[in-house]
């Protein structure tokens, strides 16, 4: 455990700001663990969903928002299901995404974090996902041009990514979703 963090007090600030940024509470936990024994991609976690809450009692921001799970979490709501407290994990866990992008905490992870940012630009920008210009912002961010070349070739040939973004209706209300997200967040 850090050192640097010894406010191991359980009702620290760093609840408050998860409760704040996900509408969740987390203090009913009473560490059951079946939300870590349902999840699906525990295994390639370095701290498991109860392990996850357990940090945030402890108010160890830096340890939890420097986490690889908060990236490999595939949100699919299994924990959230599970928990016999109904509390939802998989928003916590989307509420950490949302405090480390916008931390000064140098991420586990450093290209799933750069995904995660290019795929939200692309939805900001068209309404909707566009592959290929998702790709492009990934690919600029990490300058990995050359890395999965030909299986991005492969799905160019199968028609599986388009040129031309889709055509939608929706681009102005996505800005709005997006534009009061940040307001939210005091962004
Ligand atoms: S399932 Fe719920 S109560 Fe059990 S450890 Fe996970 S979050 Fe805590
Ligand atoms: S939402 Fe994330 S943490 Fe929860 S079970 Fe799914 S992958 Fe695991």
């Amino acid at each position: 455990m850090g050192t640097s963090e010894s406010a191991e007090h359980p009702n620290s600030e760093f609840i408050r700001e998860v409760a704040a940024v996900s509408g969740v509470d987390i203090r009913p936990c009473y560490q059951c663990q079946k939300c870590s024994a349902g999840c699906p991609v525990s295994g390639a976690m370095d701290l498991l969903p109860n392990q996850v809450i357990r940090q945030i009692q402890y108010g160890r921001r830096e340890k939890v928002l420097a986490s690889r799970s908060i990236w490999v979490c595939a949100s699919c709501q299994t924990c959230s299901v599970r928990c016999p407290n109904a509390i939802d994990f998989a928003r916590v866990m989307d509420g950490l995404r949302h405090l480390a992008m916008h931390s000064e905490v140098s991420p586990a992870e450093k290209e799933i974090p750069l995904f995660h940012r290019a795929f939200l630009d692309s939805i900001r920008s068209t309404g909707r996902v566009h592959e290929l210009s998702l790709i492009m912002r990934f690919k600029l961010k990490t300058r990995g041009f050359l890395k999965d070349a030909s299986l991005g070739w492969e799905m160019f040939r199968r028609g599986k990514i388009k040129v031309l973004p889709p055509g939608t209706t929706g681009g102005n209300e996505v800005k709005a979703i997006f534009d009061a997200c940040e307001k939210g967040a005091g962004q």
